[in-house]
């Protein structure tokens, strides 16, 4: 049986060569002479290949063949894009438009033919599929109706798209992130709640944004996140993670079971899950249905992976490398707020200030590297020792500076005393050699009086000092 090829050209000259030849090679020829009229044709002839250049009126040959590409009826028939064009971006657009080969009216009538045969071999249309195609109604009105749909998605996708790339220029600030992406998401997607949570700078407990959930009943909040959200980070209680409203205003009362429908979408970077959000919905309409869905939780992917990674980024510029501790210029980053949010709201956190004792002697008798063995097993069981709460920081040298929030200086002295009996009594093996120290430390809390960080710090510095004084391996605690 004959294969019918449709060729479009609004060059008459073009089409009647192109039409005498393919006629010649045993074709059945078929023409129309722009975009439109090629589309329709399509459908009264149902062809098996088309063959159309590119610079046409109307509808030029990356629209039509964007219309023939996205109809699922049309998608299979092959399709030539011939032009005299061959810039970079052509070649880029006529990808782009779906087609299955871009080829350059070059008059090498061969070289088309060879590539019409193959693309017949490859991609037979059946006699089902061109009946299906001859019966689907297809009108001037309905033509244009789809291509408006296109041209519509595809400037709507652009603005999603640019909208998100603003969304990147907030990395600095974790909160403002999360609430400018839900602002955006409401804007385009329906739901009713939706929680998201990555891995953010600071805090050891994991922080959860969340949008449209009441804040006042946190039981069935806390209950949803231990379901959605718990067993993908191993969180095992509600006091591993803090939520965050994103809200403006109050979000009415919720019960439990009134979310319909929810969608859980982790998001990955390669192999490691580092973040997840969650969609909820009072009614039973699904997401996935949803306009734009995939494309948004792509771009969801994009946004959270560029955060998490700028988050490590300054996580590292923040530790010290050989303790992994947080370092000073964290210290005095945190102090800063916290100091003062102590001030306002009358909160209390309690500072210890522990510095080894000796420490020079240890060097001196061991060498520079077990020195730092033992500074790093020090450090490492302090961490262990205290809440997930407390924050570590390497202060100086060998003085470590720690910060418990909540915590009045007579309750902080509770753990530096057990963490100062187990040091006294632990011998550090280092190169098959027992290695002894002690340490001694000055504690204070924002119940003092202070007048700036610096006078803070420096109380603990004065009990410190006064821990060495009265004979070290001992804690003093700063007195006004
Ligand atoms: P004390 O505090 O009890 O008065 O005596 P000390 O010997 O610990 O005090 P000093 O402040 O005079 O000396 C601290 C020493 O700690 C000096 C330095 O050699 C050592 N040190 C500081 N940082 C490091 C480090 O990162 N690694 C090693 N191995 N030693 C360090
Ligand atoms: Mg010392
Ligand atoms: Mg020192």
């Amino acid at each position: 049986m004959k294969k019918k090829i449709l060729l479009i050209d609004d060059s008459k000259t073009q089409l009647s060569t192109l039409k005498i030849f393919f006629t010649r090679e045993g074709f059945e020829v078929e023409t129309a002479t722009d975009g439109i009229s090629g589309y329709k044709k399509i459908f009264e002839t149902a062809p098996d290949i088309i063959v159309s250049d590119i610079m046409m009126p109307n509808l030029n040959g990356y629209q039509f063949c964007r219309l023939t590409k996205d109809n699922y009826l049309t998608q299979s028939i092959p399709f030539v894009l011939l032009t005299v064009l061959d810039q970079k971006i052509d070649k880029f657009w006529s990808k782009k438009s779906g087609a299955d080969v871009f080829m350059l009216k070059s008059g090498d009538f061969e070289k088309m033919l060879d590539t019409v045969k193959a693309l017949l071999e490859k991609n037979p249309i059946s006699e089902e599929l061109k009946e299906k195609i001859k019966n689907h109604n297809s009108n001037e009105n309905i033509i244009q109706e789809e291509l408006n749909q296109i041209l519509d998605d595809a400037l709507m996708q652009a603005s999603v798209l640019n909208e998100f790339r603003l969304l990147a220029s907030h990395l600095e600030n974790d909160n403002q992130m999360a609430k400018n992406l839900f602002e955006l998401l409401s804007s385009i997607l329906d739901f009713d709640a939706a929680l998201l949570m990555f891995d953010s700078s600071s805090t050891s407990k994991k922080l959860i944004y969340s949008s449209g959930c009441p804040t006042t009943n946190s039981d069935i909040l806390n209950n949803i996140v231990l379901r959605n959200i718990a067993p993908i980070f191993n969180l095992n209680s509600e006091f591993d993670f803090e939520i965050i409203s994103t809200d403006v205003s109050e979000t009415k009362e919720i019960n439990d079971n009134i979310f319909q429908n929810s969608y859980i979408h982790r998001i990955k970077y390669f192999d490691e899950i580092i973040g997840v959000i969650c969609f909820y919905n009072k009614q039973a309409n699904t997401f996935r249905n949803q306009k734009f869905f995939d494309l948004l939780l792509k771009e969801i992917d994009l946004l959270v992976t560029i955060q998490t990674l700028y988050n490590q980024n300054k996580l590292l510029s923040l530790t010290d490398s050989l303790t992994g501790l947080f370092n000073r210029r964290y210290l005095l980053d945190m102090l800063e707020r916290e100091y003062s949010r102590a001030r306002r709201y009358g909160s209390n956190f309690s500072a210890a200030l522990i510095d080894l004792d000796f420490f020079k002697k240890i060097n001196d008798e061991h060498g520079h590297l077990a020195g730092d063995f033992v500074l790093r097993e020090i450090t490492d069981y302090i961490r262990k020792s205290l809440r997930k709460s407390d924050v570590v920081f390497r202060y100086g040298g060998e003085e470590i500076f720690a910060i418990l929030p909540e915590t009045t200086r007579e309750n902080a002295v509770i753990p530096f005393e057990r963490i100062r009996k187990h040091i006294e009594n632990h011998e550090f093996i280092y190169d098959g050699k027992p290695i002894k120290t002690t340490i001694s430390v000055g504690i204070t809390d924002t119940l003092q009086k202070s007048d700036s960080i610096e006078n803070f710090i420096e109380h603990a510095d004065k009990a410190m000092y006064q821990a060495k004084q009265l004979g070290r391996n001992r804690i003093e605690m700063y007195n006004e």
